[in-house]
């Protein structure tokens, strides 16, 4: 094995880009006087983009030799750029940014830091949360849930600005999955891990792409690929369920034996059946989460479709184009 403190690496930063024109100027700049001690490359995924952030990077991809871009042929997520950076990206370590400034690049040095120390992910822990009261509430109770709930370790408060190794990337780059929660799937990798604390400076420019919808659609993959608890909870729910219309019926009978005369029983008879039919949609539906989410994997689609691309960029499939 080489020896990581005294090795010089290449590193490989993989921006996903969506709708990013505003901020990508700055993002360049940033980018072109960045030192981080090793030699570096960047990769840009255009997801889809309908602004002119493709133009902007393949501009820039012409500049400079040290940058790439692959564009999809539409908006397939964040975390399917995220995918399609780890696999076409070059380099003994790869690093995953937003592009919006939120993940400062010269903190990559502390990264690669303990990178030498031996770790072989080191990901970013949001010491500020600059979001809502609301949102903030919001992802505190989510991680929570998933720490609880989840079979490995999914760091909280850990996005998915990370460093990994190149082994790490090549595991990750096997599993096939569909619903890609990339920070989670990391997790389960294994490995040695660490997190470095950071300040997240709010969005350079623009806006934000996840909205309220995009963000349940994030952390319900993020539960339901990580954990079968959902499950367990619905079974729970039907015994608990079950053990009130026991009870119920040992009431009556109690009721019944003692000679008294029994309630008229119409709220009880609608109570229970709206209780019983609320329980049995909640457990069709977690069913139908889990059985929605088997489909889109047996289907076996290819995570995305490429367009153009631009820079370094040589090993695509021409047949797949992914
Ligand atoms: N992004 C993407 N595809 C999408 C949505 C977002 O590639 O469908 C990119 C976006 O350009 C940014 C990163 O993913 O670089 C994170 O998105 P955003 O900044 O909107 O999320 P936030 O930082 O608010 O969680
Ligand atoms: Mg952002």
């Amino acid at each position: 094995m080489t020896d990581r403190s005294t090795s010089e690496p290449e590193i490989c930063l993989i921006f996903p880009c969506y709708n990013e024109q505003e901020v990508l100027p700055d993002l360049l700049d940033v980018l072109r006087l960045l030192d981080l001690g090793i030699p570096m490359r960047f990769l840009f995924i255009d997801d889809g983009s309908a602004d002119k952030t493709l133009p902007i990077l393949q501009d820039a991809c012409i500049s400079d030799q040290r940058m790439a871009c692959l564009s999809f042929s539409r908006n397939f997520g964040h975390q399917v750029a995220v995918t399609a950076g780890l696999k076409h990206a070059k380099g003994d370590i790869v690093a995953i940014l937003d592009a919006d400034l939120q993940d400062p690049p010269e903190l990559l040095k502390q990264f690669i830091e303990k990178w030498r120390e031996g770790y072989d992910v080191v990901y970013g822990i949001r010491a500020n949360r600059k979001e809502s009261w609301f949102l903030r509430t919001c992802y505190s109770s989510f991680y929570h849930l998933l720490e609880k709930s989840a079979n490995i370790l999914i760091p909280r408060d850990a996005g998915d600005f990370a460093l990994m190794d190149r082994k790490v990337v090549d595991v990750l780059n096997t599993l096939p999955e569909h619903n890609r929660f990339v920070r989670g799937l990391r997790g389960w990798v294994g490995f040695r891990q660490t997190g470095v604390k950071y300040a997240r400076p709010a969005r350079h420019a623009g806006k934000p792409s996840y909205n309220m919808k995009r963000l349940t659609r994030l952390a319900l993959d993020g539960l339901l690929s990580f954990s079968s608890a959902p499950l367990r909870f619905s079974a729970w729910l039907g015994v608990s369920a079950a053990f009130l219309g026991f009870c119920y019926l040992a009431y009556a009978l109690g009721v019944f034996l003692s000679g008294k005369e029994l309630p008229e029983g119409w709220t009880s008879t609608v109570v229970l059946i709206l209780f019983l039919g609320g329980v049995q949609l909640i457990v069709l539906g977690i069913l139908g989460e889990y059985l929605g989410r088997i489909f889109e994997e047996v289907k076996g689609r290819p995570h995305y479709v490429l367009g153009d691309r631009a820079g370094w960029i040589t090993d695509i499939d021409p047949i797949k184009n992914c």
